[in-house]
């Protein structure tokens, strides 16, 4: 079963080799099995291969918690390495310090609690309110449970000699840590893989939607943006409109890549210091909106002014010290009853009036600010007409 898993889990990491859980979960369940095979087939008396095992059942449960951290671009925390360590070398068959059979149990049951529950507390700050995410912890916390439980089961069916010589499944204790084991592999397993299968299905969702360079929304983000506004799943309460200056110029001055290095950077301060206000998307070579969520900015226009500080401080290697890249912003509240459009249309008339206050300055508008330049274009129009 387990090497079924395996290689189904191996077939998907193939298939997406950027999926992680896929890579950690397959690796898991291959040492899984070995580990399996290994203790069903291996002499009770062989203390070298009993303690491979007892290695191995460390390292796939870390495998097993970074699968699922991976899932959120998590890493296991330095405890359960220790943990692990701590296991590993106390069990060393004859060293001095090796402890009693009646006690070897509890230290294994003991570290892989430990290792569980670093990882369940990882996952528990960063779970979401998906119904996955739940299944993930409480399947993790039934688990960690089931390792506390074997290690103070031993207070109830002491161990006895038999427990370990004649081992197999005659003995309560031993009855019980198999059947848990092969539970939560189980359930594990098909957890993983239902949980690959829809990551996968949401990434291949989100892709379609990110622009490439720099990691932000592409223009199909902002059009569900708007259209998630026009049918009311989405409320937006101002649009900060951002176009960075002089930008061919620094294609022209010192090469497309160091253009594109900009705009990454840029990328990458706008996700990192401005997605706690709303999505953030590119919607041109050198132009990105910040579409602010109701109640997450109380005051935009510093937002706005906090974004032309930022680029302001970017400093690139690809660039001299002495060039400073900047921006202009406009910020538009949206005003209710109004499309999304017609707010970005505003937001993008405040950063026209940026750029003509001298650049590297946020500015705002107001509905009926935008009135003048409507007709005066209207009137441009009928001239030329
Ligand atoms: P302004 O201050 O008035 O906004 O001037 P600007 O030079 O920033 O504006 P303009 O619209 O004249 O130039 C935008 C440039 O952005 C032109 C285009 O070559 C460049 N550009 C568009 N997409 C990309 C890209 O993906 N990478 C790089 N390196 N440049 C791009
Ligand atoms: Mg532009
Ligand atoms: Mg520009």
């Amino acid at each position: 079963m387990f090497a079924s898993f395996a290689l189904a889990l191996a077939i998907i990491a193939v298939i997406e080799p950027g999926h992680k859980v896929a890579r950690w979960a397959s690796a898991a369940f291959l040492l899984s099995a070995v580990a399996i095979a290994l203790d069903v087939f291996r002499p009770v008396e062989d203390l070298a291969l009993g303690y491979i095992a007892i290695v191995l059942h460390f390292l796939i449960l870390i495998m097993l918690l970074q699968a699922f951290l991976s899932r959120h671009r998590l890493a296991m925390k330095p405890p359960a390495f220790i943990a692990a360590l701590i296991g590993m070398v106390s069990l060393f068959p004859n060293a001095p310090w090796w402890p009693d059979f009646t006690v070897r149990p509890i230290i294994v049951h003991l570290v892989g609690f430990i290792i569980i529950a670093c990882g369940l507390r990882c996952l528990w700050a960063t779970r979401n309110n998906g119904v996955l995410d739940k299944l993930v912890i409480l399947l993790l916390s039934v688990s960690a449970a089931s390792y506390l439980a074997r290690a103070a089961l031993p207070l109830i069916f002491p161990i006895t000699p038999d427990t370990i010589a004649d081992g197999q499944l005659t003995q309560p204790y031993v009855v019980f840590s198999h059947m848990i084991g092969a539970i939560t592999g189980l359930a594990s397993g098909i957890v993983l893989i239902i949980a690959i299968g829809l990551d996968v299905l949401r990434w291949r969702g989100e892709e379609s939607r990110t622009d490439y360079l720099t990691g932000l929304g592409n223009r199909r983000n902002l059009q569900r943006a708007i259209d998630g506004h026009a049918s009311g799943v989405r409320q937006i309460s101002d649009v900060i409109a951002i176009d960075l200056d002089h930008f061919k110029s620094i294609n022209d001055r010192f090469g497309h890549a160091a253009g594109d290095a900009l705009l990454r950077e840029v990328g990458k301060v706008l996700r990192t210091d401005f997605a706690k206000y709303g999505d953030i998307c590119r919607i041109g070579g050198e132009e990105f909106v910040v579409l602010v969520r109701p109640g997450k900015a109380p005051n935009p226009i510093t937002v706005a002014q906090a974004i032309v500080a930022s680029i302001r401080d970017i400093r690139l290697d690809e660039l001299p010290a002495d060039v400073v890249p900047t921006a202009s912003v406009g910020h538009a509240a949206h005003v209710e009853g109004e499309s999304l459009e017609a707010t970005l249309r505003l937001a993008d008339a405040a950063v026209y009036r940026a750029k003509d206050n001298g650049r590297d300055r946020a500015e705002t508008i107001q509905p009926e600010d935008i009135l003048p330049i409507d007709i005066a274009l209207q009137s441009r129009k009928a001239a030329a007409d």
